[in-house]
Parts: C-alpha cells; structure tokens; sequence
C-alpha cells in the first residue's frame, strides 16, 4: 500500500511520500535508544509539563489538524475537531493522573519492605490505523511517555501527514528530540522492526489479519504486545428501556466516524415486544441522515477510507441479503466520485451469512429479534469477537445477567459504549488482549519490579 494522501471525498491523490531506506530505520532506532536512555531519567512533573504543553497545542490548533484528518480518511470535520480535543483530554488526563497510577505498589511482607516499581522499558513500536489517527495515538502516547518510554509511529499508510503532525506537535511540546518519531515505513518492514533488540514492546490497534502477524512477531522475540483489534458489538434493547433514548443512541453509536469505529454498535439485538417499533423507528432515522462532503456544515455522514472499504463492505451486504436477509433502507453505494455509501439497515441475518460472524467496518446495521434473555445473550455471544457491548434495560436482574454473561471486554448499561481516559479499554476473544488507558494504560509498557529490602 502507497504511503500518500488520497481524499476519500474526490478519489484524489493529494500528496504522496516515500518510505524510509533500511538506513533511515536504523538511524530512527538508534535515536530513539539513544532519548530513551536520557528520558527515562526525568521526572514525572517533567513529563507532565511536556504532555499539558501537547495538549494546549492540540486545542489551539484543533481546527487545522482536524481538517487533514478529515482529508487523509473522510470523517466529518466537527468529529475530527472532537477527535483532536479528545486527544488533548487524554494527554492532560496522564499528565494530571500518571504519577498516581506508577507510584510504588507496597506488599505486606513480614521481614522488611516489598514494593513493585514501575520502571520503563524503551522504546514502544506503536502500529496504528487510520480511523481515529490522532486519539488512537495519543491513547498510547500519552500514558507511555508519561511511564518513561519513548514512541515509535508506524502509522496507517493513509494518514501520513496526520502521523507526521502528532510527530510535530510533541516536538513542539518540548519532548527531546528521538522521544517520539514517526517511522514512514510499510507494513512489511514491522516484523524486523519488532524483532530489533532496541525496540521492547508493540501496541498495535487494527484488524485481525493484522494482529496476527505482530503477536506472532511479538511472540517470536518474546516481546509485550496490546492488540486492540476488530470488534462486532452487540446492542440488547429490552422491553423495559426506554425506546426514544435507545434508537436515538443505536444510530449514534452505529454512525459514530462513519461507521468506522471497532467500538461501534454493530449488531442490534431487540426483544420481540419491541422489535417491530424499534426496527421502525431505527431504519427512519438512519434513511433520513444526510451523506455528502465531510468538510461541509451538516453533514451527518462521510464517505468510507477507501474504495476498497466500500467494495468490502458491499460485498458482505449483498452477500447476506443473497443469504435471505431483508433489507429496510441503503444497500447501494453511491454513484460517482468518492467512497459513499449510505445508512444501511439489515435484518433476520442467516446464520452462515457474513452478517453472522463478520464485521461490518461501515454504515450498516445488523438486526436481530430475540424472544428472551437467555436468546439475547445466546445471540450476544455467538460471535468470534468480543470488545464491547451495551444493552438497554431498567430491570435490575437483567443488567446482572447482561454483565455477568456476555463475554466482552467492556459492557455497558443504558450507554453506548465508549473510550475515555477514565475507564479501561480492550476486548476479549478475538478481539484482542491487553488493556489500555485507565491505571492500565501507564502500566502496560513497565518493567513490574519486585522489590523487597529485609
Ligand atoms: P489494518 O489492520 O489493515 O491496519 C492497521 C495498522 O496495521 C496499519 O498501520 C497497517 O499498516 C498495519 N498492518 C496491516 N497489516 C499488517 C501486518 N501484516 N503486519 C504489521 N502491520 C500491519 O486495519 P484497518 O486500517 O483496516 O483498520 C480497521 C480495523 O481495525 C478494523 O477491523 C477495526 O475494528 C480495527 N480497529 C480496532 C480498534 C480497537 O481499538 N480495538 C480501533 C480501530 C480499529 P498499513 O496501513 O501500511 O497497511
């Protein structure tokens, strides 16, 4: 894949750039060893000076990194100005937080003291995809380069002057130079570069395929690796919640970055007290969303990343409506210029079709009745993955059952799921493993050090 920028809006190919050389590598390894053994000595409040000068940066210049995101991957351009704030949120949030969560972790022992230290442990390879470019950075970076650590970007190939801002607002920030560097590099080139002896760890956010072959390279050279990958989360709406609020937070969280999100709801499990009314009123608001230009005013939804997103995504909807779904509104992509397709709602899913098991990486809803609990949950977990998940209750021995019993990463009761600083963030199954924000996030890269002093 052709590192460049290629506007997802017009099909254009705005700017495109070459990889680095085998040297260029080497030279970013060994400065990125060389800050490392400089950085990890300065302190917290250092760190943290350096993380709330990033995020001042991030907001006073929201507007204009907004607008490259917006034009390297699509989404609409008041999500990416939220996106860039966010990131500023989480920069601040490890600032104000991180010392707390790294602190000495004191044992009870009888003779003398115990204590685990968090020590860093180098420079982390961070692989990253193209669908949130800023936040999904920072949520590493931040906690990381708080712990001590130093960053190396391997970023989505489609976002490369978004990954060589994030480069520049940390330099600006005050970080030394080699803190944290931007690798232009193509997928090929992870395996060796996870397999360097300078590099400690990988944190990689994407797709399945993805996370395969950077655990098995992790595992290979017995290196920590976080993989956040896919996700098709499950969406339980019972008869006792409330129907407005439900539908109005099903196509929110079904739209959210154009569909495009691993965290997105993507399959709708209703009760069949309600699943008339709520199908009704959910294929209504996604027909009348407005799709066209991402920069512009008022526009709810964007086009995909790629044309490639859309053939794929098109492919597994036609596939399943050939498979005896019924289809209430979309199922098309747009003619002419730019990756459009529209809101799309599908139900009654066979089970063997893609809408069984795939995940759907776009704006299309996959519809569900289910005539009970048990069948909600049944349904719930009968997926290979399992990051989030929410579901829509007021009955107390419900919402147990739904969190004791569905087999995710993250549930959520009467909100649709999120990432923010404040809560833990990863999946189960095969979404992934390891954890990341939270106390987790600053932990995750350390060297756990028992200590014990008789
Ligand atoms: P990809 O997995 O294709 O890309 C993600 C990153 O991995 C890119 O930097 C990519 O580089 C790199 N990459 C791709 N293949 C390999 C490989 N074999 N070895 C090493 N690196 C590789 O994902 P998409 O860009 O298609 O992103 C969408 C996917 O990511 C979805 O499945 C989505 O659910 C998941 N995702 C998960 C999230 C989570 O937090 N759990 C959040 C967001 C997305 P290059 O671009 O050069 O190919």
């Amino acid at each position: 894949m052709a590192i460049a920028t290629v506007n997802p809006a017009t099909g254009e190919q705005v700017r495109s750039f070459d990889p680095l050389t085998e040297g260029e590598i080497e030279e970013k390894l060994a400065k990125a060893a060389a800050a490392f053994r400089a950085y990890r000595k300065t302190s917290y409040a250092d760190r943290a000076a350096l993380l709330h000068r990033a995020a001042d940066i991030l907001d006073d210049e929201a507007g204009e990194l907004a607008r490259l995101a917006t034009l390297e991957m699509g989404k609409t351009l008041g999500s990416a100005v939220a996106e860039v704030r966010k990131s500023a949120l989480g920069c601040r949030w490890f600032a104000d937080h991180g010392e707390r969560m790294l602190a000495d972790q004191p044992w009870p022992v009888e003779n003398g003291t115990a204590y685990t230290r968090y020590e860093p442990i180098g420079p982390v390879l961070a692989v990253m995809p193209w669908n949130f470019p800023y936040w999904q950075v920072f949520r590493f970076a931040a906690p990381a380069l708080m712990a001590g650590d130093v960053g190396l970007l391997k970023h989505a190939s489609n976002v490369p002057q978004v990954a060589l801002a994030i480069e520049d607002v940390l330099r600006r920030a005050g970080f030394a130079d080699g803190v944290f560097q931007t690798l232009l590099v193509p997928s090929s080139e992870i395996d060796g570069i996870i397999g360097d002896e300078r590099v400690r760890a990988v944190t990689l956010t994407g797709s399945e395929p993805a996370g395969r072959a950077v655990g098995a390279a992790a595992g290979r050279h017995i290196k920590t690796s976080v993989l956040e990958l896919g996700g098709s989360d499950a969406f339980i709406v019972m008869p006792s919640a409330d129907l407005e609020d439900a539908v109005a937070n099903a196509v929110e969280s079904r739209l959210l970055n154009n569909g495009q999100s691993c965290i997105n709801a993507k399959r709708f499990i209703v009760h069949a007290d309600v699943f008339d009314e709520f199908l009704g009123r959910f294929a209504d608001r996604m027909a009348a969303l407005k799709l066209g230009d991402p920069m512009a005013d008022g526009t709810d939804l964007g086009p995909l990343s790629s044309p490639d997103a859309v053939e794929t995504l098109h492919q597994q909807v036609t596939d399943t409506i050939a498979a005896g779904a019924k289809l209430h509104t979309g199922g098309k992509p747009l003619d002419g210029p730019g990756n459009y397709y529209p809101a799309t709602v599908l139900s009654d899913i066979p089970d063997g079709s893609p809408g069984h098991h795939e995940e759907f990486f776009g704006p299309v809803a996959l519809v569900w009745r289910a005539d009970s609990v048990d069948d909600a949950i049944r349904i719930a977990n009968d997926s290979p993955f399992g990051l989030g998940g929410s579901a829509w209750t007021t009955d107390a021995e419900e919402q147990r059952r739904f969190v004791t019993e569905v087999e995710t990463g993250m549930l959520y009761v009467n909100k649709h799921t999120a990432s923010t600083p404040e809560v833990p963030f990863g999946g189960a199954k095969n979404s992934g493993y390891g954890r990341e924000l939270a106390d987790f996030g600053p932990r995750t890269f350390t060297n756990a050090k028992t200590v014990w002093i008789a």
